[in-house]
């Protein structure tokens, strides 16, 4: 009988033990273990208010890889499904390998002290879980994950030959706050300020931080401004799909959340070099994250959309041809069903789908992959059934021609 450890009891954990609750045959035993005890008793009694089924729960520090072993060999779970934070993956994926256990997380590791995320660190365990016979899937959450699902749907289904992606992430909802992520806020602002960058004929090209633009008109949102960013999956589709001849991310901002961070950065508070404050060390971005809204609390504020979609274009039979693949989530909707914001559900449903996927063998190898790299047409047809349905159009603009 399957079992599934999560581990992370924030805005995402709450979306997946909800979501793995409402498929029993699929979970049919839940864990949700995160650093703060409340939080997990909190989404446990959400979910038994919703779903009328009781998960279990535990404290844990995830960055202890003894405590983490201990716990997985005490509760013997299939499959460890990581919503933490990305400090976390190797601690997580070592923990795994001792004590014999399938991993999966939503976001690629970062090290604490330097604002930067790669896939190296987590590719670099290849060997290790082939070798001990499990699995890890990595970034299945939307972005990365459902997109990079839409990539290789449109290679498999869509293209003979694709040439150009662009990703587009929008998020059109106003949760009235003047300032706040909707996720975590350290993991947030270390990924906006961060240099952008992008795929291009086998090379990657640097840009300053949102310094490339296009207005963009969203299916169901409408013109927003779209702002060049590096994403993890660029990562992994350039590797993979080798013969891409450029990839790009872009996310959409708006005027006051840019003004606030700007700000913010301007004084140093998104600095993440520990600075000395009344005999303590404090890092200012930790200290920044304490002040602001926490991203769980967005879920009763929030309305508006969101829209996020893979605009590819190549060839079939010949003929040049563009799609445009993309998911429409309302805010409240998502709160209604879960108790979560949008951003939080989008991330939270893909991973309980990544875990259906290994659980029922769907996808299932050892070793340490990407989304890309398995068959796309089952987690296709999950995100239709299990609350994330897409629409696939011709796309007749091209994005090359929208003002930058
Ligand atoms: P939150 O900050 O809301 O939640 C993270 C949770 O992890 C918190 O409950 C926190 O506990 C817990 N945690 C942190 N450190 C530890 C630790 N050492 N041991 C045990 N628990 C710990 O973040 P989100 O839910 O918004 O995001 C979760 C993950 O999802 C992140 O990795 C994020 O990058 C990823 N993500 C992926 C997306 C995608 O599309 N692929 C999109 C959005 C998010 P405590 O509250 O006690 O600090």
């Amino acid at each position: 009988m399957n079992k599934v450890l999560i581990i992370g009891a924030g805005g995402v954990g709450n979306v997946v033990a909800h979501k793995c609750a409402r498929a029993p045959g699929v979970f049919p035993e839940i864990m949700l273990a995160s650093r703060t005890l409340s939080k997990c008793a909190a989404i446990r009694d959400a979910v038994e208010q919703r779903t009328g089924r009781r998960i279990g729960i535990a404290p844990v520090d995830a960055d202890d890889v003894e405590q983490t072993t201990a716990l997985i060999r005490r509760y013997r779970p299939n499959l460890l499904i990581n919503v933490a934070l990305p400090y976390q993956d190797l601690s997580l994926m070592n923990a795994c390998l001792a004590a014999g256990v399938d991993y999966l997380d939503t976001a690629n590791y970062e090290p604490p002290d330097e604002a930067k995320f790669e896939y190296r660190w987590q590719w670099a365990y290849r060997e290790r879980f082939e070798q001990a016979g499990l699995m890890a899937l990595l970034g299945s959450g939307f972005d990365p994950g459902v997109t990079n699902v839409y990539c290789a749907y449109a290679q498999q289904q869509l293209f003979d030959e694709v040439h150009y992606v662009d990703i587009l992430d929008c998020n059109a909802g106003e949760h009235g706050h003047p300032f706040a992520t909707n996720f975590n806020p350290e993991i947030n602002i270390r990924e906006v300020t961060a240099r952008g960058r992008y795929w291009e004929q086998g090379t990657w090209h640097d840009t300053d931080p949102l310094s490339v633009t296009t207005d963009f008109d969203f299916p169901e949102v409408g013109v927003r401004k779209a702002y060049l960013m590096h994403h993890e999956e660029l990562e992994s589709l350039a590797k993979h799909f080798p013969e891409i001849e450029r990839a790009r991310f872009w996310m959409t901002f708006g005027a006051s959340y840019l003004k606030h961070l700007e700000v913010l950065q301007n004084v140093g508070m998104t600095s993440i070099e520990p600075i000395e404050f009344q005999g303590q060390q404090i890092v200012p971005i930790q200290f920044l994250k304490a002040l602001l809204p926490d991203p769980a609390s967005l879920g009763p504020r929030t309305h508006g959309k969101t829209n996020i979609g893979c605009i590819v274009t190549g060839e079939k039979d010949g003929k040049p041809v563009s799609r445009y693949v993309y998911n429409i989530c309302d805010h409240q909707a998502c709160y209604r069903e879960t108790n979560a914001q949008a951003v939080s559900y989008t991330t939270g449903v893909p991973a309980m789908i990544g875990a259906m996927m290994m659980l029922t063998s769907q996808w299932m190898r050892p070793g340490v992959w990407n989304m890309e790299e398995f068959d796309p047409d089952p987690f296709m047809a999950a995100l239709n059934a299990h609350g994330l349905p897409w629409t696939d159009i011709e796309f007749a603009v091209d994005i090359d021609a929208l003002p930058e």
